[in-house]
């Protein structure tokens, strides 16, 4: 007998059909053989609605209200889904984040696991339960409910398999795996049967919000294999695991985009305020992740220096740059109609002339390019926010992604 662990996303559980169908694929998964804890995400848009709901009460909500609030929305599923699945004649019982053993830090809405106390899920599972774990949610040290950033579910499904030594995790959602671009984005994106960790992490990190790039890291870290499929069909979906480097021969792999960023400028910044470490130092301070960096000479004594954000960690991040501007002369310079688009592939490293390729698939659409960076395994462009969905296609088509192609 072995330990699954399957998460179902919010559009698997969306209603009160689909909540029956995800209850006979768990009860599928018991019946042959396996112990098996579910983790389940807030129904549909939930997640969204909720937020809505404190931005209609305050325009700046305390956080740790923020998390009390958003928790309640995985709490519907799991008791729904554990309804469901008792009426099949299996026992279960559901859990919420603190129940399960899920121990975080204290930031709140984008807290970190530290640790899972898989204790009451394992005397759950050895009295014959199928176990339910709410997602998203764990709590800190001094009892108060955080919640772990959007596509947490991901992350918590993946530590209580690290925490279980489970034999697989698998991700259900409403694609049936991982594609070589965002399919809503791509029509002809094709399936990839299996990714490596690295490849993944940084699909993940650039925008590919099929899976969040935290429950990526602690995949890795930990050796869980994760199967993503989809909930609404028997397709065999994505494996993600270990790749050795032999079979990294393809260069490119997929297209990620990123419409959630916006561009910081400093112009003529004097050279003795060190500008790198004053207003990135501040900006780590305040949780900020800082992405994207350019800096240039301007002048004798002066330079310029580009960035992107998160769009919504603008507000924060220039008003901490602000006041670090005291009554110098220096300007600052905000962009949000911009979005990032870039090219993943372990195999990069090898084949010189990707990213000349890609400014070239770029150049011929007439998509003007704001900034680079790369790294072995990807190179990302920031381009017109309205032209990222042309940016994705172009160089989705310039690397041969499509199932035509294969
Ligand atoms: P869930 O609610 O199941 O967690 P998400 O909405 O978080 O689902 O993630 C699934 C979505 O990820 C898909 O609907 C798809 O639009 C998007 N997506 C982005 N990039 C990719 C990709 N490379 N492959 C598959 N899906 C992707
Ligand atoms: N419900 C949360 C969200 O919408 C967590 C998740 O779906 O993974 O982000
Ligand atoms: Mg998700």
């Amino acid at each position: 007998m072995g330990i699954v662990v399957q998460k179902y996303g919010g559009t698997s559980v969306a209603g009160p059909e689909r909540i029956k169908n995800v209850a006979q694929r768990v009860c599928r998964a018991a019946e042959a053989g396996n112990q098996v804890v579910v983790v389940v995400s807030a129904q549909g848009d939930t997640t969204d609605r909720l937020l809505d709901m404190a931005y209609t009460i305050s325009p700046d909500p305390p956080k740790r209200e923020l998390d009390m609030l958003l928790a309640t929305g995985e709490q519907i599923s799991i008791s729904l889904l554990a309804m469901a699945i008792d009426t099949l004649g299996h026992k279960v019982i559901s859990l919420t984040g603190a129940q399960g053993g899920i121990l975080t830090d204290e930031r709140h809405t984008k807290a970190k696991i530290r640790e899972v106390n898989a204790e009451r899920i394992v005397a759950e599972l050895e009295r014959g339960c199928i176990v339910i774990v709410a997602g998203f949610q764990g709590i800190t040290p001094s009892n108060d409910i955080t919640t772990l950033g959007r596509g947490g579910s991901d992350t918590t499904a993946v530590a209580v398999a690290a925490a279980l030594k489970a034999d697989i995790c698998e991700i259900y959602t409403d694609v049936s795996g991982v594609y070589t671009a965002d399919p809503r984005i791509v029509a002809d994106a094709r399936l990839l049967p299996k990714v490596g960790y690295d490849e993944m992490l940084e699909l993940a990190s650039l925008g590919a919000l099929i899976l969040q790039p935290r429950a990526v890291e602690v995949a890795a870290i930990y050796g869980v294999p994760l199967h993503v499929r989809s909930s609404f069909s028997d397709s065999p979906g994505t494996i993600v695991r270990e790749v050795k480097d032999m079979e990294k021969v393809v260069s490119v792999t997929g297209v990620a985009s990123d419409d959630n960023c916006a561009q910081i400028v400093l112009l003529g910044v004097p050279r003795h305020l060190n500008a790198l470490q004053l207003v990135f130092g501040m900006l780590a301070e305040d949780g900020i992740n800082v992405d994207m960096i350019v800096k240039a000479q301007s002048g004798p004594n002066t330079d310029n220096l580009s960035f992107t954000v998160q769009r919504n960690d603008l507000k924060a991040a220039l008003s901490a740059i602000k006041q670090l501007q005291g009554a110098d002369e220096w300007k600052i310079l905000a962009n949000e109609d911009v979005a990032k688009v870039s090219i993943v592939g372990a195999g990069m490293m090898t084949n010189p002339g990707v990213a000349a390729e890609m400014f070239d698939a770029l150049a011929n659409e007439g998509i003007p390019v704001e900034l680079v960076t790369t790294s072995e395994i990807k190179v990302s462009c920031l381009v017109p926010r309205d032209l990222y969905k042309a940016a994705v296609a172009a160089c989705h088509r310039r690397f041969c992604l499509s199932d035509t192609n294969s």
